[in-house]
């Protein structure tokens, strides 16, 4: 692999990842600029937990699951190590992997908590998913790949209106900095380190240049659904902060260092937790569009996102680039 790919010497970025220079010695310029992760530490998490701990009669916060490695270890970590009354919170997917599906009922049995599933009315998810994904072939763009598909993004008006109806003042995801690795990042023009106020408004133009080079995107019926996946698109996105004032949005792993052996053999060990057998790796295999999305940015950049998340991990000194190497070579087939 070594040979056919020009990589950095540091991480694994290949060549062809966006915007990638390399110095004399080989080294790219992700791992020159890099600056590490500052966690903000568990006792200012336990303070915050404290703080919202009884706020509401029945429940002191909804954590929201996925089925996924890091949302099922949050849940894990705030119903039992921190002794929280939980209510869990699930976004019915259309497309969640079947094995996701019964990780959440198992944590829902095994923790014994509440859990709360919604959809999406209609058949919007699909409809979206597909009307994008017209777009996006007429004129494929790595850019593009994460506004394909948007159900996802347009959960966080439901999940706040469910902890107002509750009384909950905190909600909790599995959300992990190392996760932000997005090329799309890059393609859309927003520096890797741009500040929250500055990444929305870059982002907002970067979709704009690219709703210009494709009108296929400005379809009348799914327009305003991917304006609202914008603005609802995760639990820093703008309307999110807007309106969920007095609603505290806390990511476990922006407090706590992310440690995959912990999360990992914890949720197997205390959650009777799965995740497809290998070469499937336990990142993001919760939805299956998840594949889609690597297809499409095969085809696009000619390279995986897993190789960004990985050279991640080397920078923050979690795994080796030897270790690395394989598990891309070994995870990037794609499950058809
Ligand atoms: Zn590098």
């Amino acid at each position: 692999m070594e040979t056919s790919v020009k990589r950095c010497r540091k991480c694994i970025l290949p060549a062809n990842a966006p915007n990638i220079r390399f110095d004399r010695h080989g080294i790219c310029n992700y791992c020159d600029t890099y600056r590490r992760i500052e966690y903000q530490g568990e006792d200012a998490l336990l303070e915050l937990i404290d703080h919202h701990r009884g706020s509401s009669r029945c429940y002191d916060c909804i954590v929201n699951i996925s089925g996924g490695r890091d949302s099922s270890y949050a849940i894990l970590k705030i119903s039992k190590n921190y002794g929280m009354k939980v209510l869990a919170v699930n976004y019915k997917n259309p497309y969640t992997h079947p094995l996701a599906a019964e990780n959440i009922a198992r944590i829902r049995d095994v923790l014994k908590v509440d859990l709360v599933q919604f959809q999406l009315r209609g058949n919007l998810h699909r409809t979206l998913l597909q009307s994008n994904l017209r777009a996006w072939y007429a004129n494929p763009s790595a850019a593009m790949v994460p506004m394909v598909c948007l159900g996802c993004k347009l959960i966080w008006a439901e999940i706040m209106r469910l902890a107002r109806q509750h009384g909950i003042s905190m909600i909790i995801s599995g959300g992990n900095l190392l996760e932000q690795v997005g090329f799309w990042r890059e393609l859309l023009g927003v520096s890797r380190d741009a500040r929250i106020h500055q990444f929305y408004s870059l982002y907002a133009v970067g979709l704009l240049r690219e709703a210009a080079r494709n009108f296929k995107y400005l379809n009348r019926k799914t327009l305003i659904h991917t304006i609202r996946g914008y603005c609802y698109a995760n639990p820093n996105a703008p309307f999110v902060r807007l309106s969920g004032r007095g609603l505290a949005r806390v990511d476990l792993f922006h407090f706590v260092p992310w440690d995959e052996t912990e999360v990992v053999s914890r949720i197997e060990e205390e959650l009777e937790w799965r995740s497809p057998p290998p070469p499937s790796g336990t990142w993001r295999f919760d939805c299956k569009i998840g594949q889609l999305k690597e297809y499409m940015y095969s085809l696009t950049l000619g390279m995986s996102e897993k190789e960004g998340f990985y050279s991640r991990m080397i920078r923050e000194g979690l795994i080796s680039r030897e270790v690395a190497l394989r598990r891309v070579a070994r995870e990037s087939r794609l499950d058809w």
